[in-house]
């Protein structure tokens, strides 16, 4: 990826996105379409379907008449990985194009975008399509003239719920499961940031994904959403998003027929920085790049800053600088290191968040406004605010952009007490060079993933899944094909 290349696409004209339904284009049954519109600049760059209940019934209804004639779930399971591997193949020939397309959908860095999105959405899938003929049953150790089997059978048709922050990612990691197991799936791609994931499905079609195996559906949460949670035809629900949708989703699943609802809910995660870490330094870079790549819009970004006093004012000035290199600026060129906030209800909920945690005694040390206005786009300054007690706003909600609240604490009995100070549990990062406190860090701390002298970067073979608020299923790794699957015990007498 060079910039002449993303330059030769930036301003492409983007077609009007269908739905994906039996692998058909396919527009709302009313003819309603939605405006995209980019966070770069503020232009409209497309429309997509804005989907009907109707249209979420039959995207499901097709998912489920594929389930049932086996067109996928009774391929051979090595033929079912060649061609998840051919998809994964045709996502990576594409991914200048996706990368690009989904930037100037969402905003993110394109740089980070590139690798976080289409080759990482790649490689998760080329990892669960290499699952499919190696996960065997289980015979059971029964007394000789019993057999015991526990066989693991798809569920049948998976509906999946996808944030804006990071679609192709978010969406392989539910994707790539259901899919190498034999299930049928409907995606629900978000508001402002479908278009990579409709344009992910076309691809799955030419790599030999059959009609209806997987449907992409667009439009609102409120009403496409629902209607797949609300339906008796889905087995289950994967949902990565906002604690509120993850609660509508639990109360449609009551009111509906008991599917199984996964939850991959937000953060307010600690970041802890010890006296003893041997490269404070390279702490305050870590520190600054885990809440401010992607303007803070990454579920697991590091958004509570708890340092220990002796070290705390020299410290949070180094965040402080490392942070000025993080400027955002126009999210195509390779030289930006922070891109835009994906809309504009977002960036005033950020500004909000500032201003609250200022009415609660927060002293900004950096940042706090919007900047680059006069673009049309969405852009707010990396933001540093000090003085931050767990009792305040910003200590305990999650704001989901480029806002550092900063605590300090005098040992490690207070630093737990404060990291573990949250109804979240997703993910923490602890900076010592003591390896006995390490340990004692990572089993204290409530949350699905500890970072010890570093932040972020665990790939597809480890879980993401949260404690508390967070969640209540893990993406990623071996584990994420549970939820997936039902075990169906056989017992024979012989
Ligand atoms: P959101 O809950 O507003 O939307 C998420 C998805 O849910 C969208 O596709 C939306 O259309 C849909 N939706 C909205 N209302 C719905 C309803 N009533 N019924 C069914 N679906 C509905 O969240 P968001 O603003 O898109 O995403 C940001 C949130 O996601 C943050 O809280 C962030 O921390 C969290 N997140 C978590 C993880 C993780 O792995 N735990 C990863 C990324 C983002």
């Amino acid at each position: 990826m060079d910039q002449a290349s993303i330059n030769a696409i930036r301003n492409a004209e983007i077609p009007a996105f269908n739905h994906l339904i039996g692998g058909k284009q396919v527009p709302a049954s009313n003819g309603d379409t939605m405006k995209v519109v980019s966070p770069i600049d503020g232009s409209q760059l497309t429309t997509i379907a804005r989907g009907t209940a109707d249209d979420m019934t039959s995207a499901i209804a097709s998912a489920r008449a594929a389930f049932v004639d086996g067109r996928w779930k009774n391929m051979p399971p090595a033929m079912r990985k060649r061609v998840m591997h051919r998809w994964a193949d045709l996502i990576e020939e594409h991914a200048l194009e996706l990368a690009v397309l989904g930037v100037r959908d969402n905003g993110t860095e394109i740089a980070m975008a590139y690798k976080a999105e289409p080759m990482s959405a790649a490689a998760t899938l080329r990892y669960y399509g290499e699952t499919t003929d190696k996960i065997y049953g289980e015979i059971a150790p029964t007394p000789n003239d019993i057999l015991g089997m526990v066989h693991h059978e798809p569920v049948g048709v998976v509906g999946a719920i996808i944030p804006w922050n990071f679609p192709l990612m978010i969406g392989a990691w539910k994707i790539g499961p259901a899919l190498a197991l034999g299930n049928s799936i409907v995606v629900k791609p978000p508001e402002t940031a479908s278009l990579t994931l409709i344009r992910i499905a076309e691809l799955a079609l030419e790599a030999g994904i059959p009609d209806g195996v997987l449907n992409v559906v667009t439009g609102e949460g409120a009403v496409v959403g629902e209607a797949m949670a609300l339906s008796m035809d889905v087995d289950v629900i994967a949902f990565t998003g906002s604690g509120n949708t993850g609660r509508r989703l639990l109360e449609y699943s009551a009111r509906s027929n008991l599917k199984r609802v996964y939850l991959e809910l937000g953060g307010k995660s600690p970041h802890i920085i010890f006296n003893d870490t041997s490269d404070l330094a390279k702490a305050a870079k870590v520190v600054a790049g885990g809440i401010f790549r992607n303007s803070g819009q990454v579920c697991v970004a590091g958004s509570r800053l708890l340092v220990q006093r002796e070290i705390r004012h020299d410290f949070v000035k180094a965040v402080a600088e490392a942070a000025k290199m993080l400027n955002p600026g126009d999210p195509l060129l390779l030289e930006t290191a922070v891109g835009a906030i994906n809309s504009e209800v977002q960036l005033n909920q950020n500004l909000e968040a500032v201003q609250t945690a200022v009415s609660e005694g927060g002293e900004v040390m950096l940042g706090g406004e919007r900047v680059l206005a006069e673009t049309g786009g969405f852009y707010m300054e990396p933001t540093i605010i000090d003085g931050i007690s767990p009792d305040n706003t910003l200590f305990q909600q999650e704001v989901f952009g480029p806002v550092l609240s900063v605590t300090q604490f005098d040992d490690e009995e207070e630093a737990i007490r404060l990291a573990n100070h949250s109804d979240y549990g997703l993910a923490a990062g602890v900076w010592t060079c003591d390896v006995s406190r390490a340990h004692r860090m990572i089993k204290a701390i409530h949350a699905g993933v500890v970072h010890v002298n570093t932040y972020g970067g665990p790939d597809v073979t480890v879980p993401l899944g949260g404690v508390g608020q967070s969640g209540n299923g893990s993406d990623k790794s071996l584990h994420a094909l549970d939820k997936y699957m039902n075990l169906k015990t056989a017992w024979m007498q012989l």
